[in-house]
Formats: C-alpha cells, sequence, structure tokens
C-alpha cells in the first residue's frame, strides 16, 4: 500500500472502494468475495447504516435453550464468536428452571442527558435557578419529541451539581429522559441540544458538551434465580462458587474476569438483536465502579436449604425502535423469535442471560475447571487456525482431545499425517 490517504473515498460507490481495498490489500478475488459479503444485510442497507463500507463481518448465531423468565418460556437468539457461550447459558438456564427459573424486573427506561456549562459566575445559584426552571426546561425537551411523549415517554426530570475539575468548577444539568422502547441517545441527545439555549440564559455561562450518559443508574434491569444445590452438582459445588464469588468481589483482577463471563451473554444477545453493545458495555462497567470500588456486576447467596441464589442488576438501555434494532433484518427476526414486546422485556431477558452466563462459569471453574468443557469447541478453533478443510475438521478434534494436547503445532502433525495417506 502506498497511502492511506484515499480523497474522496466515502464519495464512492461500494463496488468502488471494495476494488481500491483489494488493489492496496493486496485480496485474491476469492478474498474480496468474503470481504464484500454482507450476508443478510443487503449492501445497500449497509452502506447506509455506517460510512465507507466496504461489505460485511458475519458471526455464528446459536439459540440459547431451557430459558424460562417470570414464568414465560424464551429461545434466545446469541450472536457471538465465542465457544461454549451459548452451551452454558442452556446448561445454567436448565439448572434455574429445577428451581421455577429466573424472576426478572426493570425500572422505567429512564436515560440522563448531561449539560455541561462553564464559566458560571455564580455556580451555586445559577444550579438553582436551573433547578427553578424545571418545567420550562422539561417543556423545551419535549417539544422535540412528540412522538416519544406520544408514546407515554419524555423528558421526566432536572438535575444540576457543581463539580470540580481541573479547569475550575462547571455546572452539570442532568435531564432525565423516559426513553420508552427506544435506546434513546438520539432522542436524549437532541434534547439535550435544545436546552442549552435556555441553560446560558439561565446561569450565563457558556455550554459545551451535551450528550447522553451512558452509565444509567435510572435503567436498570435485574434478574434473580435459585439454582438447587441437586442440579449444580452437590453441596461442594454451592461451596465451590460462593468462593469464586467472595474473590471476585475481594480481587479487581479476579473481578474483571467475573464481569466479562457475564457480558460474555449480555452482548451477545445485545448484538443479536441489533442494539449497542459498547453503550451497555460502557454502562456496566462504569455501574460495577461506581462505589470508587470495581464490583461484580452479580451477587451469589446460599438460602436457608443450602440452595445458590444468584442476582444481576445492571443498566440495560436497549431498544425496540431506532438504531439497528428496526433495520437490521437478523434483529427484526431474532425480536420476533424472542416473542417480545417492549424494550423493558428484552432487557428482563439480557440480564437473565447474564446471570445464567456467570452461574456457568462459576460452576465450570470451581469444579473441572474450564478448559475441560471448553477442550472440544477450543479444538475446533486450533484445527481450523492449523489449516484444516471443513471435512478435515472433525477428525483432527477427535484426535486432539483423545490426546489431550490441544496445541495448533500438534493440529498441523496430525493433518500432514492425515494428508500423507
Ligand atoms: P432513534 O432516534 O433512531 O429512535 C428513537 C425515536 O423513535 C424516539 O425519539 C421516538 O421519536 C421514536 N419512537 C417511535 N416509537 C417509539 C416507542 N415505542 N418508544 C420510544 N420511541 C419511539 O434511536 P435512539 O434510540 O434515540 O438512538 C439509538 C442510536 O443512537 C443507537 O444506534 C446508538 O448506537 C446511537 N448512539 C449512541 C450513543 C451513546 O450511547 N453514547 C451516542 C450517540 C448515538
Amino acid at each position: 500500500m502506498n497511502t492511506s490517504e484515499i480523497p474522496g473515498f466515502y464519495r464512492k460507490t461500494l463496488d468502488e472502494r471494495l476494488e481500491i481495498v483489494k488493489t492496496a490489500g493486496n485480496l485474491t478475488a476469492e478474498e474480496a468475495a468474503v470481504v464484500a459479503n454482507t450476508g443478510s444485510l443487503e449492501a445497500a442497507m449497509a452502506d447506509r447504516m455506517i460510512e465507507n463500507v466496504v461489505g460485511g463481518m458475519t458471526l455464528p448465531m446459536g439459540i440459547a435453550v431451557n430459558f424460562l423468565i417470570n414464568g414465560k418460556d424464551y429461545l434466545i437468539p446469541m450472536a457471538i464468536e465465542e465457544p461454549s457461550v451459548v452451551a452454558a447459558a442452556s446448561n445454567a438456564a436448565k439448572m434455574a428452571r429445577s428451581g421455577g427459573g429466573f424472576h426478572a424486573e426493570t425500572t422505567d427506561p429512564v436515560m440522563i442527558g448531561q449539560v455541561q456549562i462553564v464559566d458560571v459566575p455564580d455556580p451555586e445559584g445559577a444550579k438553582v435557578r436551573v433547578l427553578e426552571a424545571r418545567e420550562r426546561l422539561l417543556e423545551v425537551c419535549n417539544e422535540r419529541d412528540p412522538v416519544l411523549v406520544k408514546f407515554g415517554g419524555g423528558a421526566r426530570d432536572v438535575e444540576a451539581r457543581v463539580i470540580e475539575t481541573l479547569r475550575g468548577p462547571m455546572l452539570i444539568v442532568h435531564i432525565s429522559v423516559d426513553c420508552r422502547d427506544a435506546m434513546g441517545a438520539n432522542a436524549v441527545n437532541t434534547m439535550a441540544e435544545a436546552v442549552a439555549p435556555l441553560l446560558e440564559e439561565l446561569t450565563g455561562g457558556r455550554v459545551y458538551l451535551r450528550i447522553i450518559s451512558n452509565l444509567a443508574v435510572k435503567r436498570l434491569s435485574r434478574a434473580r434465580a435459585t439454582f438447587p444445590a441437586e442440579a449444580l452438582g452437590g453441596d461442594e459445588v454451592v461451596d465451590g462458587i460462593l468462593q469464586a464469588y467472595a474473590f471476585a468481589a475481594a480481587d479487581p483482577y479476579r473481578c474483571s474476569t467475573h464481569n466479562k463471563g457475564v457480558m460474555n451473554g449480555i452482548d451477545a444477545v445485545v448484538i443479536a438483536t441489533g442494539n449497542d453493545w459498547r453503550a451497555i458495555e460502557a454502562g456496566a462497567h462504569s455501574y460495577a465502579a461506581m462505589g470508587g470500588h470495581y464490583k461484580p456486576l452479580t451477587v451469589w447467596e446460599a438460602d436457608e436449604n443450602g440452595d445458590l441464589v444468584g442476582s444481576i442488576e445492571v443498566p440495560m438501555a436497549v431498544g425496540l425502535v431506532g438504531g439497528a434494532t428496526a433495520t437490521h433484518p437478523t434483529a427484526k427476526a431474532n425480536v420476533k423469535l424472542l416473542g417480545i414486546k417492549t424494550a423493558s422485556e428484552l432487557a428482563q431477558v439480557i440480564a437473565s442471560v447474564g446471570l445464567a452466563q456467570n452461574l456457568a462459569a462459576l460452576r465450570a471453574l470451581a469444579t473441572e475447571g474450564i478448559q475441560r468443557g471448553h477442550m472440544s469447541l477450543h479444538a475446533r478453533n486450533i484445527a481450523v487456525m492449523a489449516g484444516a478443510e471443513i471435512d478435515e475438521v472433525d477428525e483432527v478434534v477427535e484426535r486432539l482431545v483423545a490426546e489431550k494436547v490441544i496445541r495448533v503445532d500438534r493440529a498441523q502433525e496430525i493433518l500432514a499425517e492425515m494428508r500423507g495417506k
């Protein structure tokens, strides 16, 4: 490649862009065709969703089974590249089922829009003037989104704080917006921008940022489930899981991985339904760190019968309208498959999957270790990495697992032997 500066790249057609990339990247016709494949998403649609589109990137999608949430059965689509996540969620859901399934609920779907005001002569006085003007501010916001108001949502409240920063005191105004079935970023950002002139007038300061906060503390999703000790494999397994939880609660190195396991389940459903997984990730981890100490997103306890009780509480800004949820054909089909009617119901399903995923990981870690369960799935990846063709994969996997040596170099040796025959 000579240069990555390509004037007017965004103005070219998708085919023209692909041709440029193919030449620059020395791609074969076959490789270019793979890049160009947009799967279920029409190329023209992909081209309208983001910029500089040349193709698509497909992920496997599996269905998690056995989920019973608030007495309703769900088949749950999960889009993820990591082996064993879908199997683990299904397995945990089966164990939860024997304890009555998951119970989930949500707060109202309220998001926060932030407005940053600097150079305010009297920050504390300005704060009170802003709070006094609450009704006017809410009116200005709601005029911007009559559709959201029609669906029962809209701006609900105004809060203000003076914060100390590297650049001196700032007045930060929060607008709380009930987003109903939208994730709400566009809706909230529009409102935050709309109230900025009035806030400058009220405070005598200058507005800079006007943007949604992903720390969605007013849009929480909670789920709980009882996993009978017997279904888990006995009292020792319950004890092992409680030891693992105590470790995560006390140590950020472990807690990071504990929460990663939770997000394995959460992200996969968020992606399958076309939602913004970066927003969910940002919200989850900032919520976990809110007390100034990074904490597990789940809590594990034993009840009076010695059964394991798990619970989760996590911000869950997901929508059914807006974003890719309403445009991506696979996301639309997945929402239909889930049989959900509201964004809150989707949030409940997602929190339940996060809890199930965490249980499965903790149980595996506290018993035989994670690698044994992962072995044949991991071996498949290794076989492909070693260059196995589709019809060779099974035999390579079988031999790697039998030898308990799951390594690329061994897979290559096995392949060479097979091909030498
Ligand atoms: P949107 O603006 O496309 O759709 C929301 C709008 O749909 C509402 O404002 C409302 O007018 C209308 N609507 C119709 N029926 C509705 C119903 N039943 N409930 C609620 N609203 C209804 O989408 P959005 O949800 O405002 O924004 C989501 C997008 O914003 C995502 O693609 C996200 O990636 C992106 N985004 C995220 C961030 C962030 O997270 N920090 C920042 C900017 C943009």
